[in-house]
């Protein structure tokens, strides 16, 4: 089988161009050990978290209990904020897991993410009364329940209630944190007399790991998100989450969402990089979601540009492009590398890099490079990708170690840009996996789980009525 991890050989490269490659490369390099080193770390930190609350790796538990038997049934309505667009749907579940679906996308303007978060919450429940119009739902119909999922880190105290710790991912809302989640958006859909109730507030970790286990995986263990942003969700021993103290239920299990995006703030364990702390640096959110920012698709592109800048400072790279007032007044600004484009690239096999290449002309105006200067930005593609990856593996493992499941097996539900689009990610996953747990790694099984935040809040919202 081909080695996911295998970096492209440059040729024509100068002696100081291999050696400031090398010594970046090494930077973002995790040998075998540190890996094993991380993973141990992750547990210790996971077994703080369900301790005691506000730990940096915060295990929040989602009040989720009981699973989906796959025999659940009910109409809801779920609504899903947190990535790129704002969706809404009606479920109807019928026996034997058949769903029937009818939603709405709807995409969330800059405007609001970073505005009052009463006009983020109004904007919604509009959409919500647009969509129900036109699927012709009546009010004499009766009330729906409501799951709603909301992805960000928000500290739960029951199934319908929680408070914002903080913002995430480009959302910037003013006067969400510190508040009722559930109850600003309660407020927001009767002001607009809206025929729904929100029922359950979750995670979309949480909501991946719920449409998991729905689809009859008795094994189900971590629902995860790889995509814009990046977290995981366990099913968790309720004796084991401390902090909870004594908590009366049937149920043995509840699900606890990691918020594994601020992993070691501390910086004690992750080899932080030059281009990481630029990157965080000028973030919305300093000195926040460190691991994230190591991993996940909204920062990637980022991190290769600040690389690309780094090298085009130290004139190690684009040394034939012409260099005028324009050359680099696209790739200058904050984001400008897509990691879209980092897929790109990585993906490109040909021997002149002519997908590269039509990057940089196409989306950053840079014309006339050369091969070398491709193959080192496809390089630096690589390096980037695959510490992203490897550094996702670590924190499963870590929770796959901590509920001692890699004998019996389990599996893990994903969903994600990243997991389902970026090249070689599954088999990064996987080579990873194989390092820390040897042969055993073939006991854990993946799988793209993409409606989670759909499907996974519909099932809450039925779990939450049904164990109220
Ligand atoms: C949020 C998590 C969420 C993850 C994936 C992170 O930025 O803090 O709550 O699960 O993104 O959407
Ligand atoms: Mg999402």
């Amino acid at each position: 089988a081909l080695d996911p991890f295998k970096l492209i050989d440059i040729e024509n490269a100068t002696e100081e161009q291999a050696l400031v490659l090398e010594d970046i490369t090494k930077q973002f390099e995790l040998s075998t050990q540190k890996i094993t080193e991380i993973v141990q770390h992750y547990v210790g930190e996971m077994h703080k978290g369900l301790e005691k609350n506000n730990h940096t790796l915060a295990m929040i538990p989602s009040f989720v209990i009981g699973k989906p038997t796959g025999k659940e049934v009910g109409t809801v309505l779920a609504m899903d904020l947190g990535g790129t667009n704002f969706r809404v749907c009606l479920m109807e579940f019928k026996e034997n897991t058949e769903i029937n679906i009818k939603q709405q996308k709807y995409r969330v303007p800059d405007e609001f993410k970073t505005g009052k978060v009463n006009m983020l919450f109004d904007y919604i429940a509009d959409c919500v009364d647009k969509f129900l119009q036109e699927i012709g739902y009546e009010k004499k119909n009766g009330i729906l329940d409501l799951g709603f999922t909301f992805s960000f880190p928000v500290q739960q105290t029951a199934i319908d209630k929680g408070t914002l710790l903080h913002w995430t991912k480009g959302f910037e809302a003013e006067g969400a944190v510190g508040e009722d989640i559930v109850k600003l958006m309660q407020g927001s859909l009767n002001r607009r007399q809206i025929p729904a109730r929100v029922v359950a507030l979750i995670n979309d970790t949480v909501g991946t790991l719920l449409a998991h286990a729905y689809k009859r995986h008795t094994d189900a263990l971590i629902g995860v998100i790889l995509g814009t942003g990046t977290n995981g969700a366990y099913f968790e021993k309720i004796s084991h989450i401390k902090k909870l103290g004594t908590f009366q239920s049937k149920s043995e299990e509840m699900i606890v969402n990691m918020e594994w995006g601020a992993f070691d703030l501390e910086r004690k364990i992750l080899p932080i990089t030059m281009f990481d702390n630029k990157l965080d640096r000028e973030s919305l959110n300093p000195r926040a979601q460190l691991f994230e920012k190591l991993i996940s698709g909204m920062y990637l592109g980022e991190i290769v540009r600040n690389i690309i800048l780094y090298l085009i400072d130290r004139d190690l790279l684009f040394k034939c492009v012409h260099f005028d007032y324009s050359t680099f007044k696209e790739i200058n600004k904050q984001w400008a590398f897509d990691t879209v484009w980092v897929s790109t690239i990585e993906a490109d096999q040909s021997s002149n890099l002519d997908d590269t290449k039509i990057v940089f002309e196409k989306y950053l105006n840079i014309y006339s490079t050369s091969l070398t200067d491709r193959q080192i930005v496809k390089k630096v593609c690589q390096i980037v990708g695959i510490r992203s990856a490897r550094l996702g593996a670590a924190g499963l493992a870590g929770v796959i170690s901590h509920r001692g499941a890699i004998k019996t097996g389990c599996s893990i539900g994903i969903d994600g840009s990243l997991f389902e689009f970026y090249p070689n990610f599954e088999q990064r996953l996987k080579s990873t996996f194989h390092e820390v747990f040897g042969s055993d790694a073939e006991n854990i099984h993946l799988e793209l789980t993409r409606d989670g935040s759909g499907v996974g809040a519909a099932l809450a919202a039925i779990l939450a009525v049904k164990h109220a």
